[in-house]
């Protein structure tokens, strides 16, 4: 199992994330005006294939296995 952690001051909403997760479980969402990744689908899902860290510009997500 893995956690999906993202880190929303760094986040800048490009989405890049979102279109490369593989079973689709980040998607966008507006706080406080601002676009943010967030994790919307089932952690458990998550394959750790780093996909989403490899192309994320800014470094905001980490995902860990536990
Ligand atoms: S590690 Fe892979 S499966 Fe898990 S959230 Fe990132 S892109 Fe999706
Ligand atoms: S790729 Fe990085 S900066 Fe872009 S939406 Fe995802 S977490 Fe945010």
């Amino acid at each position: 199992m893995y956690i999906v952690a993202i880190d929303g001051s760094v986040c800048d909403g490009n989405a890049a994330c979102v279109e490369g997760c593989p079973v689709t479980i980040l998607s966008t969402e507006v706080v406080e005006g601002k676009k943010k990744c967030t994790v919307s689908g089932a952690t458990a899902d998550c394959l750790g294939c780093m996909v989403c860290v490899e192309v994320c510009p800014t470094g905001a997500i980490k995902v860990t296995e536990i």
